[in-house]
Formats: structure tokens, sequence, C-alpha cells
């Protein structure tokens, strides 16, 4: 198998696959004489299928992949993409905002597919020390200078502030309790004597579950972020407000699908609104 994905996949549900059938069959065909020992034999091979899934999810980080991460998080994820590297603008606009990124910025650009939004900054990437913007080819085309200033500078922002590394971190938070919870759970499913123990594992799924829903309140919230900072960087209210016009119109194309189409423009009329007040 070559999709590092599917491997994940395949790895994880054959692991609760075993598990449910183990608890399936000590339930409902071990007698009570046996079941202690039945627990000493399906715990271990429980264990054996954690410790594969485990297996391939540090194996694929390693060799430098980004998975498993939160799916909605994928379409941000550049690694599935082919982008190239803008040395006239990314010298132009590191020596522009030195002030900002000491470390100069790069500037990407890439054709879409649909499936990545006009401009964003590097999320799924190890974060370095030179923020790397990757914009589309044909958005970049329909910009003027100070409209492209300003997408340069909110997606900045995004790193400034601190929201890549937070958002990062949370993913984590997200995927690492809710797999331990698993992991838990599946376990004292064939140790019923740990039925008091049941609480961790709620407990860890409900970590998982704020931190997901902190992700997507942090997302939108940073976006209006993103915006401010822009501008105050670069006071242009009225090119800010074209390159979300722009932005907008873009995103009617039809390229895009319908749920992302609809999700953008809410919050793109929502960001406008906020723009008028500052
Ligand atoms: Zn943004």
């Amino acid at each position: 198998m070559r999709d590092p994905q599917l491997k994940f996949v395949m790895a994880f549900f054959s692991w609760i696959a075993v598990t449910v059938v183990l608890y399936i069959i000590s339930a409902y065909f071990i007698s009570n004489n046996y079941e202690t020992l039945f627990s000493t034999i399906a715990i271990p091979i429980s264990a054996f299928f954690m410790g594969i899934v485990i297996y391939v999810y540090s194996k694929e980080k390693l060799d430098g992949g980004q998975y498993p991460g939160p799916w909605w998080l994928e379409k941000y994820n550049p690694s599935n993409l082919v982008s190239f590297a803008n040395n006239e603008l990314s010298e132009k606009y590191s020596g522009l905002l030195s002030g900002i990124v000491e470390n100069g910025l790069e500037v990407r650009i890439f054709a879409n597919n649909g499936k990545f939004p006009p401009a964003f900054v590097g999320f799924g990437e190890k974060l370095g020390k030179t923020p790397t913007l990757y914009i589309e080819d044909s958005f970049i085309d329909e910009l003027s200078e100070s409209e492209l200033t300003l997408l340069i500078l909110h997606e900045l922002a995004h790193v400034e502030t601190g929201f890549v590394s937070k958002n990062f971190l949370m993913q984590r938070v997200f995927v690492f309790s809710f797999l331990v919870a698993l992991a838990l759970l599946m376990t004292f499913i064939n140790l019923k004597i740990l039925f008091i123990l049941y609480p961790v594992p709620l407990f860890l799924f409900l970590i998982s579950a704020l931190s997901l829903i902190l992700m997507i309140r942090l997302n939108k919230q940073s976006q209006i972020e993103a915006d401010a900072f822009a501008i105050k960087h670069c006071d242009e209210k009225k090119a800010m407000i074209s390159l979300l016009g722009k932005l907008e119109d873009y995103l009617m194309e039809g390229k895009y699908s319908d749920s992302v189409r609809t999700r953008s423009l809410e919050e793109l009329k929502k960001r406008m609104e906020k723009i008028r007040n500052i």
C-alpha cells in the first residue's frame, strides 16, 4: 500500500474489529470460569494490534509525512500539493516586511484543483523560522499591488499571532486524547474488573471533543484578527475590502465544491463587516 493514510485507517479498524470480536467471544461464548483466562489472552492480542496502529502512525511521522491529521485540515497540507517558489515575490516581500519577519518569507505559487483555498500559510508543515505562503497562480494575477500586500500580511498574521502553532498543538491534543481514550476503552472492554476506570477514557473523549470545538472557534477568530493585523501594517481599508470582494468572486467561479463555497462565503461576509467597523 502506498497511501499512508489508507495504511493507518486499515491498521486502526483492524484493531477495533479484533477487540470487538474478542469482546463478543468473551461476553457470549466464554463461561464465567474461564473469563479471567480469556482476558489474559485477549488483552495482549488487542494490545498487539494497537501496537501496529502506533507503529504505522509514528513511522509515517518519522518519514516526514503529515498523516494522520484531522481530515478537514488535510486541504491545508502542502505536501499534497505541487508548488513552485517565486523568488521575485519572496525577495520583494521579505524586504518590504522585514520589520515583521526577521528571517524573511517564502512565496510559493500553485495551480489549484479546488481542494485548496486560493491562499494559505503552510499549516501542516514543520514550523520553521521562515513562513511559507502559498498563493494560487490565477488568483495572484487578479490582485493589485496593495491587495497582494494585504493578502500576504493576512497570511503572515496567522503565524505571527501564534495561531498556526496553537492550531498545530490542538490538532495533536485532539488526535492524541482520542486515541488514548480509545486504547483504554478497548483494553477495559476485555477486562470487566476495570469497569470502575471507565470515567478515564470518557474524560479523555471529552478533552478531545473540547479541543475540536476550540479549534473551530480559534480558526474563525483568527481570520478576523489576521485582517486587523493586515490593516494595521498596511493602512488600506478599501483595498482590503476589494481583496475580499475578489476572493468572493473567485470562489464563485465553480472550481470549488458547494460546501467549501458556502462556508467561505459566509466567513467572508463576516470578515467584511468587521473590517468596515475597524
Ligand atoms: Zn486566514
